[in-house]
């Protein structure tokens, strides 16, 4: 109420007002105000006429004059009120119907004999107001004032001298004319009433909609917001994505280009966090990105930017640097967050980080030559031992052009025949004869020449393609054993050195059978050869395939023996045939190093357990002469052959 009151006493703000009332009551208050402010100004006027008039002009009495002149001022002035005292709306209808019904009644009784039937004009006016109105009660109590008026002036009608009318008629008209009035104001009260209730409810319905839109609006916006936030951020830590980063670092260059600053870009990868996932559950492990991602947080300064790539590896851009030595102080501070353990389901658990780092503008121009150098330098950071940040270098980059060249090569190596086997024999030492060949594979690429399997298989191993190449190295050894053995040669076995992928992978028993089949060799006359590294990893799946493996008539061998941890205990476990001992060992003979020692406990161990034992990479004679003491059931190394291809192996056999 209060509010509408402060509404300005000014006819343009009353009427607007009245248009933006919210509802019926909102109108009738301002109705009220604006009949009011209207009778009040045309009371007062009235007030002085009807003084002057009565006074000056029919030489009315002082006090006679005075109580109509005053009559009308008390109106006026009551008129006045209404529109500034704050009073109920209903108060002030009831109170303005009355004001004006009794202007009627007064007007009419006192100056019916002066001014006759324009009383009605009065009358007239009073009923135009009442019937805009929306409130009935003045309509009802100026049609009461009328028929009191009209009363009136027919009860007077026959006192007065010079109206020229049968009284009949006069009466009739009078009789006629009230009601019907009364009754069209009331008709069309009703009808201009009605269509405002209905506009009224429509514009309420309209109003209800407008705020179910709004609402709905609201929600369209927040959940576009939200999409917005899930598009460009990670929303297990709520970190910038690889998207925004990407952004970020786009904007970073042209900072960089602008105020000649360098900046460092960071790649980190968290160091076995695999085995994290495994032991504890991968809620465990969200766990500890998302707190890992806080402290980050913490440990950054503000404008340098953490974001998450993906699964555990961040990325952090550090801008304006001044020195290189502030990136490395910053990568410090980071592998510093982690001497405190994580807390996980209230356990303390220790973890490490490898980071690489780059400098834009040095160590490349845009975001994926920066994030790619970062990565290969968090590469060489694991290499190099994990929990430690290496600095990318012309080197390192070098390395990777390298890789990313031999990985585009190797998809055509095998369509274009560029892969070769070379067989090195392997010898007994009771009768010294070739027991044996190891299939070692070999790439004449058009552009390097012959590449060793050390560079290759490892990217093999990464893009996938060990798995087709290593099916082409076992079909090849296979069908070329075969063959030796058709043409008559001994029979030896053959070796093919399998990788972990391959032996991941479900269809690799039916790869071997396959290949059994239609080559048409002796499954005896085939070994695998698997990495200590595999032994001792995810053991058993790969227990469970080697056994099947080795129910194939399959032998197997563990390779480079020795190099790992050296726990024989998982000997028990495997199904191995044979072990080759790892060339280092082989090499340390006669240094002086325990390596004698080493071998001589390998093969009596062995021995007991009922495995063969083959020395690797023997090169000199005493080393072959040790074996042969120490009963080491073959050899294999340069001091007899060197790998060769299938045609020189087939002179060595002829012989
Ligand atoms: P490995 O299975 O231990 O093979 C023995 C490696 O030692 C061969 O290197 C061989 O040339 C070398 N070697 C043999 N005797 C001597 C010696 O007296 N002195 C010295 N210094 N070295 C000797 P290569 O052919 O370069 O193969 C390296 C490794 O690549 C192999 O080690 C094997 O792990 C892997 N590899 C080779 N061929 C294949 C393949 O077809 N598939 C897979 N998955 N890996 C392969
Ligand atoms: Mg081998
Ligand atoms: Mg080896």
């Amino acid at each position: 109420m209060k509010d509408r009151h402060n509404v300005r006493r000014t006819i343009p703000d009353v009427l607007n007002a009245i248009r933006d009332a919210k509802d019926i009551e909102e109108v009738s208050y301002y109705e009220n105000i604006m009949v009011s402010m209207f009778a009040s100004r045309l009371l007062l006027l009235a007030t002085i006429a009807t003084f002057a008039l009565d006074y000056f002009m029919r030489m009315n009495t002082l006090r006679a004059s005075l109580i109509n002149g005053l009559t009308y001022l008390f109106l006026s002035v009551a008129f006045g009120l209404v529109t500034r005292i704050k009073l109920k709306t209903y108060t002030a209808t009831l109170l303005v119907s009355i004001l004006s019904g009794f202007t009627l009644i007064f007007t009419t009784f006192r100056f019916y004999d002066d001014i006759g039937m324009a009383i009605w004009y009065v009358a007239f006016i009073l009923i135009l107001l009442s019937m805009i109105r929306v409130s009935r009660t003045m309509l009802y109590t100026i049609a009461a004032a009328m028929l009191i008026s009209g009363a009136y002036i027919v009860f007077k009608f026959p006192q007065v001298p010079d109206v020229q009318m049968s009284q009949v008629y006069h009466i009739t008209q009078q009789a006629i004319l009230m009601p019907a009035i009364c009754v069209v104001a009331v008709v069309v009260h009703k009808i201009s009433n009605d269509r405002y209730l209905s506009a009224q409810k429509h514009y309420m319905i309209a109003l209800s909609e407008r705020d179910e839109i709004m609402a709905l609006n609201e929600e369209i916006t927040a959940s576009q917001r939200e999409i917005e936030h899930l598009a460009y951020h990670d929303n297990l830590t709520g970190l910038p994505n690889r998207m925004l980063f990407t952004d970020h670092i786009n904007r970073a260059i042209s900072d960089s280009d602008k105020s000649g600053k360098p900046f460092a870009l960071m790649y980190l990868d968290l160091d076995d966090f695999k085995s994290i996932n495994d032991n504890m559950g991968h809620a465990m492990g969200d766990q500890l990105l998302a707190s890992l991602s806080q402290r980050l947080t913490l440990t950054l300064k503000k404008g340098d930017i953490a974001s998450r790539i993906g699964g555990d590896e961040f990325n952090i851009m550090i801008e304006n640097l001044e020195s290189i030595c502030e990136a490395e102080m910053v990568a410090e501070r980071i592998l510093r967050t982690f001497d405190n353990p994580f807390v996980l389901n209230g356990r303390d658990c220790f973890v490490t980080a490898s980071i690489g780092v780059v400098i834009y503008p040095a160590d490349g121009n845009n975001a994926d030559i920066l994030i790619k150098n970062a990565d290969i330098a968090m590469y060489e950071a694991k290499r190099n031992g994990k929990n430690q940040y290496v600095i990318c270098d012309y080197e390192m980059k070098a390395i990777a052009d390298e890789t990313l060249k031999l990985s585009a090569g190797l998809y055509q190596a095998l369509e274009r025949n560029e892969l070769e086997l070379y067989y090195q024999p392997l010898v007994s030492c009771n009768q010294e004869r070739i027991v044996g060949m190891e299939a070692l594979i070999r790439w004449n690429h058009p552009e390097f020449g012959m590449i060793y399997p050390k560079k290759f298989i490892p990217i093999a191993e990464q893009n996938g393609l060990i798995v087709p190449i290593g099916k082409w190295v076992l079909r090849t050894a296979c069908i070329q054993n075969k063959a030796w053995q058709d043409a008559g040669y001994p029979k030896v076995r053959v070796t093919v050195n399998i990788s972990v992928v391959q032996l991941q992978n479900r269809r690799i028993i039916d790869t071997l059978e396959e290949i059994i089949r239609e080559t048409g060799l002796a499954p005896e006359y085939l070994e695998l050869e698997i990495t200590e590294t595999i032994a001792m990893k995810e053991k058993e799946s790969i227990v469970e395939t080697l056994t099947n493996i080795k129910n194939m008539g399959i032998h197997i061998a563990i390779d480079d023996f020795g190099t790992e941890y050296s726990s024989l205990n998982y000997l028990k476990h495997l199904p191995a045939d044979r072990i080759k001992m790892d060339m280092s060992f082989i090499q340390g003979i006669d240094t002086g190093n325990h390596d004698e020692a080493i071998i001589r406990a390998v093969i009596v161990l062995a021995r007991s357990m009922g495995i063969n034992v083959v020395a690797e990479g023997v090169e000199k004679k005493n080393q072959n002469d040790f074996l042969f003491s120490e009963l080491c059931d073959e050899v294999q190394g340069f001091y007899y052959y060197k790998p060769m291809p299938a045609s020189e192996v087939e002179e060595v056999l002829k012989q």
